[in-house]
């Protein structure tokens, strides 16, 4: 063939067994949709070329490009990184029990708005809010989008137009573009900003709570830590003058811990039920960080603001869907039944002690029979813990190009994300899921024989 109306038509391709076979996997719309790209493609690079393909070469491209197109290019990864809530790699694994709670949920029809004892409408909310009441006995919740979405709802529902009182060093920014300033415009509250990029006092608080206000937020500052001089005061008594001046707190926590991290040799994250003791009316905490669950916004706290709260505009527009509400709630049970340790991934990885992890990097070392073990760090990550680490044994690598390495781990299905430190590829069992081990170790193999 030597010039380009030599190429076959489509309907003459159609009849080769290779498309019917594609047809018969993807449908005869997609084949043809895509047996016309191939030829389109064909007659330009003709142009350079001077050459045709054949018709199984049409076939055989036809097929490459379904099996690009039916490609999903959100897919699951091993993540040897150590690092437990790597918010580019989705965050907290869910337990078995939230993914079997989200799947029965989705497979067909739900109570999701629907009162069962009165027989009509009733309201989603009631899902989680009754579990979160006996956990943390909190007076009413809501459960929304994310932990952005309920910052913005709570201080368009309480503040705007009106001044909110927050401290220097709290206008942070967390990243994914969640700068708490910018929340606070967004939500048409007006910033009163007291006290210095490093230190707020109880007295900055005091004057400013001279003037009318609607609120005072508190905000975790999450991902950064201020060393050398710098102090705020207790949040206990921030809350006690606020009530004094009648002025609600809101307290964004972020992470959002129900347990406390200082028993795995880690500092101290504030918990709920900590921000609740120190008097806090409003809590607003991720579903996806510390909590172990899936991607929600969770705010609790006194009726009188939730009820405004949950009446908002916006509420309907940032409302969790009953995916979400399921998994919520089915993570929040292992809490009160006091398994959250053993049963959320999150949490399971976090205790995980030194010698357990060693015993899982040496099983690694002889399953692949190459490697070395060296002493490394893992980090809780999610906007929690800045600076912190857990130690860990990392099974390092040392190959030629390490981030060619890395690129060719990442480039295969069943990805597979680690480090390269010291110019060493190392990979941290803490954050690998027991069941990712075997494959994970095989991936490994032979691609150092491939590299050979
Ligand atoms: C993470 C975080 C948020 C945003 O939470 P998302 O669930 O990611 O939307 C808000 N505030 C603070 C302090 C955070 O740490």
């Amino acid at each position: 063939m030597n010039k380009y109306q030599d190429l076959p038509s489509v309907d003459a391709l159609l009849k080769h067994s290779g498309a019917q076979k594609l047809i018969s996997k993807a449908g005869r719309e997609l084949v043809i949709q895509l047996i016309r790209k191939v030829l389109q493609d064909a007659r330009v690079a003709f142009k350079h070329e001077k050459n045709l393909p054949t018709n199984d070469e049409i076939i055989q491209r036809t097929h490459e490009l379904l099996k690009n197109w039916l490609s999903p290019t959100l897919v699951s990864v091993i993540n040897a990184t150590g690092v437990i809530l790597h918010t580019n790699l989705g965050r907290a694994p869910l337990s078995q029990a939230t993914i079997q709670a989200m799947h029965e949920i989705t497979s067909g029809y739900s109570n999701l708005e629907f009162d069962l004892r009165k027989g009509r409408r009733g309201k989603r909310s009631i899902h989680p809010e009754q579990i979160l009441k006996r956990l943390i006995s909190v007076e009413s919740a809501l459960v929304v989008n994310n932990n952005a979405a309920a910052v913005l709802l709570v201080l368009s529902a309480l503040a705007r137009r009106q001044h909110v009182i927050i401290s220097r060093t709290q206008l942070i920014e967390i990243g994914g573009g969640f700068r708490v300033p910018d929340v606070m415009r967004q939500s048409g509250a007006k910033l009163v900003s007291i006290g210095t990029t490093n230190r707020v006092h109880l007295h900055d608080y005091e004057t400013a709570l001279r003037e009318p206000a609607a609120l005072v937020l508190c905000a975790h500052h999450s991902n950064f830590r201020i060393i050398g001089f710098a102090s705020e005061p207790p949040l206990k008594e921030i809350t006690s003058l606020a009530h004094q001046a009648g002025i609600p707190i809101v307290h964004d926590l972020g992470s959002g811990a129900l347990l406390d991290t200082e028993q795995y040799g880690l500092a101290h994250e504030p918990t709920v039920q900590e921000s609740l003791k120190a008097g806090a009316d409003i809590i607003c905490f991720s579903g996806d960080k510390l909590l172990g669950g899936p991607q929600a916004g969770i705010i609790v706290g006194k009726a009188e603001y939730l009820s405004k709260i949950k009446k908002h505009p916006l509420a309907r527009a940032v409302r969790a869907d009953k995916l979400c509400l399921a998994g919520i709630t089915a993570t929040l049970f292992h809490y009160l039944k006091g398994e959250a340790l053993q049963k959320l991934p999150v949490w399971h990885m976090i205790s995980t002690t030194k010698a357990e992890i060693n015993r899982r990097a040496q099983n690694w070392k002889k399953m692949l029979g190459a490697g070395e073990l060296i002493k490394g760090e893992s980090k809780v990550g999610g906007g929690s813990l800045p600076g912190e680490s857990l130690q860990t044994t990392l099974l390092a690598l040392s190959v030629r190009k390490p981030n060619y390495f890395m690129a060719k781990l990442r480039a295969q299905p069943a990805p597979v994300i680690a480090r390269v430190e010291n110019d060493l590829v190392v990979f941290d069992p803490r954050t690998v899921l027991p069941e990712q081990e075997e494959i994970l170790i095989e991936k490994i193999r032979s691609l150092l024989n491939e590299v050979k």
